[in-house]
């Protein structure tokens, strides 16, 4: 039997109310979202052992939202302030912070752009930005430039430009169909886009990007996996950061998945306090690999403007994967994700 135990979440104390149906609900959840500082206010006064800073909150100075839904605000340790879930969610004036090499584009994906909202930067391969809107808004969002500002996101006419261009680009053979997060479209509107995608005959591959199995688990619905079922072979790619996110909730959401025959894979980013041990990670594989999920890379953090306190140094993070391999005898061949740093512009490459 596996030491590791998948718990249920208990709603925390501002939701125990709420009856269990509603709790599951995806909607109910993103219609009670955490979204402005009188919430957390709220909340505070409802547990005094949350305890947060409203003036630092509302000296963060971004364009980009906060969203928490009441199920990730609830894996928060409320007494801890360096919770790992808190540190994702809840934004931090540190993000004021710009350094001059930090970017706002950092892999330079709107330079490589032959039609609004599509990145074609392998041959091989494109990546459809189809909405800009997440359960959760975590802070060290690559994308941030344009992710929660739903005016930037495309509007259909240029969904249908984005799907021809696919249609007459004969070398593209795996589209990535991300955000924002693709599972914040409706059933329907998801439905469409990928019978679109999939009857374009060179396409072999289609990828899902989503961080709902993180941060909004409920939202994969009976009838979800009965539409992303139907586009096979399809993949889908998540962002489990730390072994907390690996609830019951989320293992019951990713084995949903798995039944039906989707494999999901997933990235975690190393982020400074919150998974940069050893024992994290070793726990964080162990636990995705029970969930029915494959590790498969760890991304250093971008240079992304506002996410210094989030970097780690590359040199520590090959540190911990040489003590990953060593100390728990874990071989190229096994489940050790690969090492992975994004180049301004260039790409990604493989370190590790
Ligand atoms: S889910 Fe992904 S796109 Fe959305 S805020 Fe988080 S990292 Fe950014």
């Amino acid at each position: 039997m596996s030491k590791y135990e998948f718990r249920p979440t208990r709603p925390h104390p501002a939701w125990i109310e709420t009856p269990q149906e509603q709790w599951e609900s995806w909607t109910w959840q993103l219609q009670n979202r955490i979204t402005k500082l009188d919430d957390f206010k709220r909340i505070s006064q409802v547990d005094s052992q949350f305890q947060v800073d409203l003036e630092d909150i509302a000296r963060t100075q971004t364009d980009f939202d906060f969203a928490i839904t009441p199920y990730y605000f609830s894996l928060i340790e409320m007494a801890n302030s360096n919770c790992p879930i808190r540190k994702q969610a809840i934004p931090s004036s540190l993000e004021n912070k710009k350094l001059d090499f930090e970017l706002i584009d950092f892999p330079k994906e709107e330079s490589m752009m032959p039609v609004p909202g599509l990145t074609h930067r392998y041959p091989d391969r494109a990546m459809l930005y189809t909405t800009h809107h997440c359960a959760v808004y975590c802070r060290f969002c690559t994308r941030k430039r344009k992710v929660s500002d739903a005016s930037t996101a495309l509007r259909s006419q240029q969904i249908s430009q984005a799907v021809d261009y696919i249609r007459s680009t004969k070398q593209i053979r795996e589209v990535i169909l991300s955000g924002g997060d693709i599972f914040s479209l409706s059933n329907d509107a998801l439905g469409e886009l990928l019978d679109k995608v999939r009857s374009i005959e060179h396409v072999e591959i289609i990828r899902l990007g989503t961080r709902n199995l993180v941060t909004l688990p409920f939202r994969v619905t009976d009838q979800l996996v009965s539409i992303v079922k139907q586009f096979h072979p399809i993949y889908v790619h998540t962002h489990f950061n730390h072994p907390v996110e690996c609830s019951l909730e989320a293992q019951q959401a990713c084995l949903k998945l798995r039944r039906a025959g989707i494999q999901v894979n997933n990235h975690t980013v190393m982020l400074k306090g919150i998974n940069d041990k050893v024992e994290t990670l070793r726990e964080l594989n162990q636990r995705l690999l029970l969930m029915g999920v494959q590790p498969y890379y760890i991304y250093h953090c971008d240079l992304t403007y506002g996410t210094s306190h989030f970097r780690t140094k590359i040199s520590d993070d090959l540190g911990i994967l040489r003590s990953l391999r060593e100390k728990f005898d874990w071989s190229k061949d096994s489940s050790l994700p690969h090492y992975m740093v994004d180049t301004p512009g260039g790409g990604k490459i493989e370190l590790f």
